[in-house]
C-alpha cells in the first residue's frame, strides 16, 4: 500500500469518526447515500487518474529541458517550498477557472451540491474535471522541472487539508482563526459552499488561503453556522 492511500485512509477515518461526534451543522437530512455515492466517485476518480497519469507519462515523450527553474534550485529545501508553492498556485487558479468558465462551471458545479458537506463531500467530483486538470498541472511540473518526490510532498499535504476543511469537524472558532492565516480551514471552505453566488465565489484555495488574500478572493464572514450550503438550483435534497 502507498504512502499516499496508508494517509488517505488515516485521515478520512479519523475525520469520519470525529465529525460524527463534533458536527459543526446539526443536518437535517440523512448523509447514508450521499457519503457511499460520493466515496465511490472518489475511488472511480482516483483509478481514472492512475491509468491516465500512468498513460501519459509512459506514451507522451516529453524532451528534456535545459533550463528548468525548479531543477536548476541546488537546496533541496528551498527548491521543495517552490514546488508546492507553485503547484498549489497553480491549484488556485484552476478552481478559480472553475467558477468563472461557464463551461467548466458545468462540471464543477457537481462538487457544490451537497447540501450537507462532509468529508465525503471532498471526492464528489466529475471525472472530466479530475482528468482535465491533471494536464496543465503535469505539463507545468515538466516545464518547470519539479521533481516527483515535491510532487508526492505536496500531494500528502493535500489529503489532510483537503478532507479536513471539506468535514463536518466543529473546530473552535480560535484555533480555525489561526489556522486561517496559513491554510483554507473548515469554516473558510464552508463559505466557499455557501448557496450566496458571491460567497462561492471566493476561498478558492486549495492548501494555502495566501492567494485567496493576494487576489483579493478571501471571505471570512464570520457567522458560517447560518450558512445555507450547495446550489439554489439543486433538486438533491
Ligand atoms: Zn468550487
Amino acid at each position: 500500500m502507498t504512502v499516499k492511500l496508508v494517509l488517505l485512509i488515516t485521515t478520512v477515518a479519523s475525520l469520519l469518526i470525529l465529525e460524527n461526534k463534533f458536527p459543526f451543522f446539526r443536518f437535517q437530512n440523512s448523509l447514508g447515500s450521499r457519503v457511499a455515492a460520493n466515496f465511490g466517485l472518489g475511488a472511480i476518480n482516483s483509478i481514472l487518474a492512475s491509468i491516465w497519469t500512468i498513460g501519459i507519462t509512459q506514451f507522451v515523450v516529453l524532451p528534456q529541458l535545459e533550463f528548468r527553474l525548479v531543477a536548476m534550485i541546488p537546496n533541496p529545501v528551498i527548491a521543495g517550498i517552490l514546488s508546492c508553492l507553485i503547484i498549489d498556485l497553480y491549484m488556485y487558479f484552476w478552481h478559480r477557472s472553475m467558477h468563472r468558465l461557464p463551461l467548466a462551471w458545468k462540471f464543477h458545479r457537481l462538487h457544490h451540491t451537497d447540501r450537507s458537506m462532509n468529508v465525503s463531500t471532498a471526492y464528489r467530483f466529475h471525472p472530466i474535471e479530475i482528468i482535465s486538470s491533471s494536464i496543465p498541472k503535469l505539463l507545468l511540473i515538466w516545464l518547470l522541472g519539479i521533481s516527483s518526490d515535491y510532487v508526492l510532498i505536496y500531494e500528502l499535504m493535500f489529503i489532510v487539508v483537503v478532507a479536513l476543511h471539506h468535514s463536518n469537524l466543529a473546530i473552535p472558532k480560535s484555533i480555525d482563526q489561526l489556522l486561517g492565516l496559513v491554510i483554507i480551514t473548515p469554516n473558510l471552505h464552508r463559505i466557499h459552499h455557501s448557496q450566496i453566488v458571491t460567497e462561492t465565489n471566493s476561498n478558492y484555495g486549495s492548501i494555502l488561503n495566501w492567494w485567496d488574500r493576494i487576489f483579493r478572493t478571501n471571505n471570512d464572514r464570520p457567522d458560517v453556522i447560518n450558512i445555507q450550503l450547495g446550489l439554489t438550483d439543486n433538486i438533491i435534497v
